[in-house]
């Protein structure tokens, strides 16, 4: 049987923060992912500077694609509303395995199904044993299903389903779009660009509220697709697929004696724009924080709404620009303000 102090099941955004912070400080720290990374993600791959904030990310030595956004362009019906802040792209495939190869924890392929309560801490399917546990296997974690489920049910009137496809396209418009609400849509659609040639679109809506205002996601997908090709990806071809997640609600239980829950496992992602790649993070490191300093696991630091973050983005420009005229944000913000990053 394999032993280790701390036990992470799922390697995402999640459990690649953990690893990263408990290896950091030195704990004796084991990844189980179901899957060989690198891996598919379904995720648009936008992130917030609080993102490269929390993760000491500098993205100008980051190896792969990432793009920074001068600017949001939010659609609501005819009327088109840009929204100066600096947020970025980045591909979850490569994204994913780069955090978790810099966590330094060692990984190994195999799919949890069964997690028993021992005296000492958890044995994971007869072979993996551990005293802390972490699940940050996302929507189907099991960690969630075995320990977590009846204290805390998820509401399906917080689901999301999905359809998106990544593709690679030689795009000429540069800015992140969102439609919302577009023909009833309880939820939004999006294009993102990302460096060099690629780009995700796709559409999230409220599952219960889908269904009963009788919409099908895929003829949301058809009108999509079709404005795509009128305007902005002429030619483009998408065949795409569906993925579930859960806004935040109430999560009452978070920590149940050493075992610990986050980032979607507990369902976290923010109640406006449905972002669960920050508040995963900031769940991870937060339970790690927990382990190592023995102190309580709390949410309140993790984002519930991501127009708080795009408002301080926003301030955080239009203050610069007072002060000191048109510049670059600070590196914390991660790149320039204006254009893309490129790599040859
Ligand atoms: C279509 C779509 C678009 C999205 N766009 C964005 C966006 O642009 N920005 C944003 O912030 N959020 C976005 N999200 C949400 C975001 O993708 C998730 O909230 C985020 O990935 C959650 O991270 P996580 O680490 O909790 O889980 P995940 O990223 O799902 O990682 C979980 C890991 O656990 C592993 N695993 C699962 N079960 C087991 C098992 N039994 N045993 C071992 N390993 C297991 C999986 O293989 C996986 O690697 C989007 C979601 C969808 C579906």
């Amino acid at each position: 049987m394999r032993s280790c102090e701390v036990m992470i099941v799922g390697g995402g955004p999640a459990g690649s923060s953990a690893a990263w912070k408990l290896r950091r400080a030195g704990a004796d720290v084991l990844v189980l992912d179901r899957e060989r990374f690198p891996r598919l993600k379904l995720c648009a791959g936008w992130i917030t500077p609080e993102v490269v904030r929390d993760l000491d990310m500098d993205v100008g030595a980051y190896p792969h694609r990432l793009l920074t956004f001068p600017r949001l362009r939010m659609h609501f019906g005819r009327l088109q509303v840009p929204i100066a802040c600096v947020q970025h792209s980045i591909r979850r495939v490569e994204w994913d395995a780069w955090l978790l190869e810099r966590s330094g924890a060692p990984v190994i392929e195999h799919n949890v199904r069964h997690i028993e309560r021992v005296s000492d801490g958890y044995v994971l399917d007869g072979a993996f044993r551990c005293r802390y546990l972490i699940g940050a296997g996302g929507t189907r974690c099991p960690v969630y299903r075995e320990l977590f489920r009846e204290l805390n049910p998820r509401s399906s009137e917080l689901q999301i389903v999905t359809l998106e496809h990544e593709i690679r396209y030689d795009w000429e418009d540069g800015d992140c779009h969102l439609w919302f609400f577009d023909h009833g849509l309880p939820g939004y659609s999006w294009y993102v660009p990302k460096e060099r040639g690629w780009l995700n679109v796709g559409i999230g809506g409220i599952a219960a509220r889908m269904k009963r205002g009788g919409h099908d996601i895929r003829e949301h997908w058809a009108r999509l697709a079709a404005m795509l090709d009128a305007g902005l990806t002429p030619g483009a071809e998408y065949d795409p697929s569906g993925y579930s997640y859960y806004l935040r609600g109430e999560v009452a239980v978070v920590r149940r004696d050493n075992a610990f829950i986050t980032g979607d496992a507990a369902g976290l992602a923010s109640r406006d724009l449905g972002e669960g790649i920050g508040p995963a993070i900031r769940s991870g490191l937060r339970a790690a924080q927990s382990i190592l300093e023995g102190t309580p696991y709390r949410l309140e630091d993790v984002t519930g709404l991501s127009i708080g973050s795009i408002a301080r983005s926003m301030l955080g420009r239009v203050a610069r620009a007072g002060r000191y005229g048109p510049r670059r944000p600070p590196a914390s913000e991660g790149g320039p303000a204006h254009g893309l990053r490129h790599r040859d």
